[in-house]
């Protein structure tokens, strides 16, 4: 005990030393610098223990130039293939449009996966994120949805976002500068098929006269009309005839409907 007092006395004294302060603060000043940007990003941690080191796929699409690179490739050449389309006189004398998926098709939600940090899909946590309206656009989209508007074609975002944040999706769009005719959330079914036949029939919204769809985008293949995962297993060329055409599939490796498939 009096080793201990004389101890703490001791150290008592040395802490009161202005050198002792200064080099406490010195440490405390390292520290921070040391941690500063862990504790940036375990700001929105929900699973640190998990989340060893962004994993590659979402640092491909948040810093890869490639993705970037990929993203403008497939929108350049849907611009060419539809100017191409709308010249040879194809859409003569008819109302047309393209579909268009918003989350990693339009809207570029890798942060939101950033933040969550390998933590579980929440759907109140994605739809915070949504009603944030910070997405920025996936590269080449929104250059692509004007050129349609220019050629006189219409512009349905088909999503599968719910309907609980219908105003947010548009606030993000009408932010990025994408001209939209239409915004079809999900309110029951995940298919997209009756959404189509809506815009086709003209029972969309009031005001929004029926076009035919003549061209298709997204990240996922139940983005396109009848198309399912069966198509990485079984799927014949022929199968595949419409992409580059009228089917354009944006990259995403981070989530989707493959993720259920078969790990061969
Ligand atoms: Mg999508």
């Amino acid at each position: 005990m009096i080793a201990n007092r004389g101890l703490s006395s001791g150290f008592e004294k040395r802490l009161t030393s202005k050198r002792l302060r200064a080099l406490i603060s010195l440490v405390g000043i390292c520290s921070f610098a040391t941690i500063g940007s862990a504790s940036v990003e375990s700001a929105h941690s929900t699973s640190t223990d998990e989340w060893v080191a962004m994993p590659s796929d979402l640092h491909w699409v948040r810093n890869a130039a490639e993705y970037k690179a990929l993203t403008q490739q497939i929108y350049a050449a849907a611009t060419k293939e539809l100017e191409a389309r709308v010249a040879s006189g194809e859409f003569e004398g008819k109302r047309w449009g393209v579909s268009m998926d918003a989350d990693e098709t339009v809207l570029d939600n890798s942060l939101e996966a950033k933040e969550r940090r390998g933590a579980e899909f929440r759907l109140d946590v994605w739809q915070d994120w949504c009603r944030r309206v910070e997405a920025p656009a996936v590269p080449g989209s929104v250059a692509f949805i004007r050129r349609v508007k220019a050629l006189g074609g219409n512009v349905a975002i088909v999503s599968n976002r719910s309907v609980m944040v219908q105003e947010a999706t548009e606030a993000n769009l009408e932010k990025l500068g994408v001209p939209f005719d239409v915004v079809l959330l999900k309110d029951e079914a995940d298919e997209k098929e009756p959404r189509w036949e809506l815009v086709e029939s003209g029972a969309a919204i009031a005001g929004l006269e029926a076009f035919e769809i003549v061209m298709y985008f997204g990240d996922n293949i139940k983005d396109f009309p009848k198309l399912t995962q069966g198509l990485a297993s079984d799927g014949a060329a022929t199968e595949f005839e419409e992409f580059g055409r009228k089917f354009f599939v944006l990259p995403n490796p981070v989530y989707g409907s493959f993720a259920s498939n078969s790990k061969l």
